[in-house]
């Protein structure tokens, strides 16, 4: 009895894994899934969300990790998000091909992907927006706009909070703190929508490193920041502090995809041959900064930038939002090796602990001033430590003066090169940090201890940070003379 159930579960099994491109609907999309799952369980794990969409469909992840559901220390996370507007298709397709293709290639001993999976931690959602998605299906799928917003006709690359305008204002009092910017909004400029809220939550509790959102109707790599400094809604260049690492980390998608760099291919919107006044974003190498394209606020690419240590941009995957599902296979043989080269990004840069003598140091701050070149380039953007007391900071290739520092410790800063050609692993930087009573001393006992452990954190961090700042400064003016 057992054996025939087991016999004909395998039949039945065997007959309906084959992934095949197609549009996958909503109850489709979590059984392609289970089953990747199922082939490759131990290293998968499907979840979903918080929250579902307004309508009730569950927003599904697949994670891939050789300990699904755990962070692990120098192991970065990465994810991509698609389908956020839900007219906006092909990402979700290739995030399902992706997710199969991770596992197929897993199975068979493919070592670049085996050591992909077993240095990172990689989540894939494939629908932010089921309702749009199933809007936009219902009505044929070639509307613009029909089915872009959720069941509440709200953008959700809109409902995220405003965090550029904090930053913005920050810059302008010509204050140093542009980080973990969620604690600084007073208000929101509309009410979050469950998909926006769920994907937040997720945003906050997940380590992410690096992620791409994904989107349709042109064919460009978008990066921060989306919202312009002035107000002006298009073609004003809104650099953020990492704009040399969001230019890299757009270059390489683009570069790796067939053709979004190619500079002899036409614009998605050009009518004629000579389409030198419209936007032609292979003439410029696949890329553009957000806001020099347009202004968008409310937008996840600089939320997670300025909320969360993780770096993200955006991918406009094609001049056609919902493409026939016979154009499938072509498009995932045009994305994967950027798909992949892309998530190999997470490995640039540094990482490492920062401990004290009794273990790991969580909320650590590791600030980077760029010493490359003749003027050293503080970047005004600090990562935490995590659980483990673990950073990744992505850089390009240079030379780095890194500090670590932690209230009630003395800050240490090492120098680290970026090499060119990394590939697999970030440099890795280890600090100690050692508690400090002198400090206490000097600054008076109780202000440090608020600082550290109740009233004023960021305040302290951001003194701290500039102190630390100035003495490299200063040491290396000193140098010079
Ligand atoms: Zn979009």
């Amino acid at each position: 009895m057992n054996f025939h159930f087991i016999l004909f579960g395998s039949l039945f099994v065997a007959a309906s894994c084959e992934f095949v491109w197609k549009h996958h609907n909503n109850e489709e999309l979590p059984l392609v899934l289970e089953e990747i799952h199922r082939k490759c369980p131990n290293i998968t794990r499907v979840y979903a969300l918080s929250e579902p969409s307004v309508l009730g469909v569950p927003l599904y992840v697949i994670e891939f990790s050789d300990k699904p559901g755990f962070h692990q220390p120098y192991k970065p996370e990465a994810k991509y998000v698609a389908n956020i507007h839900g007219n906006e298709v092909l990402g979700r397709e290739l995030l399902l091909g992706l997710a199969n293709y991770f596992c197929e290639a897993y199975l068979n001993n493919d070592q670049r992907i085996g050591l992909l999976i077993h240095t990172t931690r990689i989540h894939l959602l494939p629908s932010m927006n089921p309702d749009g998605w199933q809007l936009a299906t219902d009505t044929g799928g070639q509307d613009y706009l029909l089915g872009r917003s959720n069941n509440h006709s709200v953008d959700l690359n809109r409902n995220f909070p405003d965090l550029d305008a904090i930053t913005f204002e920050l810059e302008r009092e010509g204050i140093n703190h542009n980080n973990h910017l969620l604690r600084d909004i007073t208000r929101l400029a509309a009410p979050l929508e469950p998909e926006t809220r769920a994907v937040m939550r997720w945003i906050m509790q997940i380590p992410f490193v690096l992620s791409a959102a994904m989107h349709g109707g042109d064919l460009v790599a978008n990066y921060p920041y989306d919202e312009s400094r002035s107000g002006a809604p298009v073609a004003e260049y809104s650099a953020s502090p990492d704009d040399d690492t969001f230019r890299d980390l757009a270059m390489t998608y683009a570069t790796a995809h067939a053709d979004m760099a190619s500079k002899t291919r036409p614009g998605c919107h050009s009518t004629s041959a000579d389409d030198s006044s419209l936007y032609n974003f292979g003439k410029q190498g696949g890329v553009t900064n957000g806001a020099a394209w347009y202004s968008l606020k409310g937008g996840m690419q600089d939320f997670n930038y300025l909320a969360t240590n993780a770096f993200e941009i955006t991918l406009e995957l094609g001049c056609d939002k919902y493409p026939p599902a016979s154009a499938l296979p072509r498009e995932w043989q045009r994305n994967k090796e950027a798909l992949i080269q892309y998530l190999w990004k997470v490995h640039s840069g540094i990482k490492g602990v920062v401990t004290d003598d009794s273990g790991f140091l969580q909320n650590a701050i590791i600030s980077v001033v760029n010493i490359t070149g003749h003027i050293p380039r503080p970047i005004i953007h600090d990562v935490t430590t995590g659980l483990y007391g673990d950073y990744y900071r992505l850089l390009t290739p240079g030379h780095y003066e890194v500090t670590a520092s932690h209230p009630g410790y003395f800050p240490i800063s090492r120098i680290a090169t970026v090499p060119y050609g990394q590939q697999t692993s970030a440099v890795i930087l280890n600090f100690e940090l050692e508690p400090t009573s002198s400090w206490f001393d000097e600054e008076g006992a109780l202000g440090f201890y608020e600082a550290a452990y109740g009233t004023q954190p960021r305040i302290y961090k951001r003194s701290l940070y500039e102190k630390v700042v100035r003495n490299i400064l200063e040491l290396k003016s000193n140098d010079k003379h």
